[in-house]
């Protein structure tokens, strides 16, 4: 038998299949549904793990609706801010952040002149500056609080917030943002290195601050985001207008550090969606927030892109080995404990403190899943449908060689019995003595044939090689079918038929004598089918020409195939079980020779068994 070259490329074709699907599912990962279902998946761990709340270090002076009414709406800014701080710095916080970009002057000068006193001796005073980008091919530019304030800023921190988020939650803050000449820290940051007194030192994964180390690695567009540990409850606030009514609540910015913002909903539209949903908080509120994340020196990171590519993977090659080697219910059931246990990573890690995607593995495991349960369902239905198909040819086969030798048999029967019972005459006795010996060597020789033809098929034996005359041997073959061709009144006539081949004369008697009982089984009576044998071009044709109800294109390219058989030729009633050319043509691919067939519905078939020229180093076979 041939060895099988099937597992090989099915293997290679369910690799493909399993392979193709995982980049497909890791592709998805990159669109903006993916984004928004980890976005989605991200804030729902968040309200299910909330960060633990601890007293907070940082407060809020908060230029909230009351006070906004009761100091002259928007054109009592100034004098809020002058107000704020002169209350605050007398209860000596650590440090103070104005979450205001005082850019512009006023247009009383005398205001502005006020205001630049009160600032004065404010501790660890961080001012805001804001990155303005027009465009998105130039670096942006800084929106910086005027020189006078500035003076009196110990630093100045950006107010940028979470810019790239899809959905408007702010999930993280950039500690740094920069333009072509000039970066700035964010406002909350400065306000805790100041409080701390430290210096940031940074390396391209971290930031560090006294003994503490932040995790803001310098990644492409976003520079070094932290994730905002929101808390539950609200940071400590202090409308302004409470704290002028009554000047003893500012005992409470002792030692902390305070942020100063416009909380007023009539007076700023500067509110921010968290990961909780529940409405927005004001902009300061979330500086506090990340002020109070970096106190508590906890943080969430986000899985690097490689862990997370080498996670989807993994888990794609295990769901195809999965389905690769096991089968029915154990692959279902262990792809089941896969698909739980993809979907409970994100959680896991989450409790872990790291923030791993949740589209992108859950679709590497359920796409690569389906489609190698899938691929393995039809294979393994193709399969049983063939192996049906197999058994279903090999009992046509069984069927056909015992219908074949029960011919013979039944002849050898018969004859004995009638020698046993009857007193014949010697001369009859003889005659059907002879016919007993003939027909037992020709079931011999049919066993022995078939037997030959597997073995020499498996590479197990040699052929015979003797030097064979084609006149004897096609005499011989005419000479069994002829009774055959007289029942349908057809000639069998033999031309020229010179030439010497070497080769295994059994096997080719077969081969001859097959390709002639097909001629006349597949053609009408009173025809003709011809046999000859020319040598041509150094080739040797030995041609059996008929004029039956021949094939067309297709069929004539699988009649070789095992247990192939035409439309026609079943409904003529004559087909047998379609093994005999299969064995026809490896037995002349044996001798190195190969078929030739033309044919034409109605015309008549002719079959050509082709030698080819002998190479210079065996000796000529063929002789005319
Ligand atoms: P079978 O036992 O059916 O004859 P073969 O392998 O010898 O098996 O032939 C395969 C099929 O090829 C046949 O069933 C028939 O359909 C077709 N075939 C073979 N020889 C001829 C022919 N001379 N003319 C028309 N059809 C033929």
């Amino acid at each position: 038998m041939k060895k099988p070259s099937f597992p090989s490329s099915r293997a290679f074709g369910y690799i493909a299949m399993v392979g193709t699907t995982l980049a497909l599912a890791i592709l998805l990962g990159w669109t903006s549904l993916a984004q928004q279902i980890d976005d989605a998946a991200y804030d729902w761990m968040f309200r299910l793990y909330p960060p633990v709340t601890a007293p907070a270090h940082c407060i809020i002076l908060a230029i909230d609706d009351a006070t906004f009414n009761s100091m002259g709406g928007v054109g009592g800014y100034r004098a809020m801010w002058v107000k704020a701080f002169e209350m605050v710095k007398r209860a000596h916080p650590k440090a103070v952040a104005l979450d205001v970009v005082l850019s512009d002057p006023w247009k009383d000068s005398a205001e502005d002149q006020r205001l630049d006193r009160a600032m004065q001796d404010v501790p660890n005073l961080v001012l805001a500056t804001h990155l303005v980008v027009v465009t998105q091919v130039d670096n942006g530019r800084w929106e910086d609080p005027l020189p006078i304030f500035r003076q009196h800023a110990a630093a100045i921190g950006h107010d940028g917030a979470d810019e790239l988020s899809a959905d408007g939650v702010t999930r993280e803050i950039p500690l740094e943002e920069r333009t072509a000449t000039e970066r700035h820290w964010s406002l909350a940051l400065e306000a805790f290195r100041l409080a701390k007194g430290a210096r940031i030192i940074e390396s391209p994964s971290d930031l560090q601050i006294g003994d503490e180390v932040i995790p803001a690695a310098r990644s492409g567009s976003i520079g070094r985001p932290v994730r905002v540990l929101y808390t539950r409850t609200p940071i400590p606030s202090v409308s302004l207008k409470d704290l002028v009514d009554n000047p003893q609540l500012a005992a409470q910015f002792n030692g902390r550090v305070v942020f100063i913002g416009v909380t007023s909903i009539s007076a700023t539209y500067d509110r921010v969606a968290t990961p909780y949903g529940e409405g927005r908080i004001p902009g300061v509120e979330v500086h506090a927030q990340l002020f109070e994340t970096l106190e508590r020196g906890r943080f969430l990171t986000d899985a690097s892109n490689l862990a997370v590519l080498g996670f989807c993977v993994s888990v794609g090659v295990i769901a195809g080995l999965i389905f690769a080697l096991l089968s029915g219910w154990p692959a279902y059931v262990t792809a089941a404990g896969l698909l739980a246990i993809v979907t409970a990573s994100p959680f896991l890690l989450f409790h872990q403190n790291i923030v791993f995607p949740f589209f992108s593995p859950l679709a590497s495991a359920w796409l690569t899943a389906v489609a190698a349960a899938s691929y393995q369902h039809f294979v393994v239905r193709r399969a049983l449908r063939r192996a049906q198909t197999e058994t279903r040819h090999y009992q046509q086969a069984i069927h056909f060689v015992t219908h074949e030798m029960r011919t013979p048999l039944t002849a050898i029967q018969g004859s004995s019995e009638l020698m046993g019972r009857y007193n014949l005459s010697e001369e009859k006795r003889k005659q059907i003595a002879d016919m007993i010996n003939q027909e037992s060597k020709r079931l011999a020789r049919m066993i022995q044939t078939f037997l030959d033809v597997e073995r020499l098929a498996d590479g197990q034996i040699e052929l015979k090689r003797e030097a064979v005359q084609v006149r004897e041997i096609v005499e011989v073959c005419v000479a069994r079918a002829r009774p055959l061709a007289d029942r349908k009144n057809i000639e069998i006539v033999a031309q020229a038929l010179d030439g010497t081949f070497e080769g295994d004369r059994e096997l080719m008697e077969y081969a001859i004598y097959n390709l002639l009982t097909n001629a006349v089984k597949y053609s009408a009576p009173d025809t003709q089918v011809t046999v000859a044998c020319r040598l041509e071009a150094g080739q040797l044709r030995l041609s059996v020409q008929d004029q039956g109800v021949g094939m067309d294109a297709k069929e004539l390219r699988q009649i070789f195939q095992k247990f192939y058989r035409t439309k026609r030729a079943e409904a003529s009633g004559e087909a047998g079980t379609g093994i005999g050319l299969s064995i026809v043509e490896q037995i002349v691919q044996q001798h190195g020779g190969k078929m030739d067939v033309s044919s034409q519905p109605g015309w008549g078939s002719c079959f050509t068994i082709v030698f080819p020229a002998r190479s210079a180093s065996r000796p000529p076979a063929v002789s005319v």
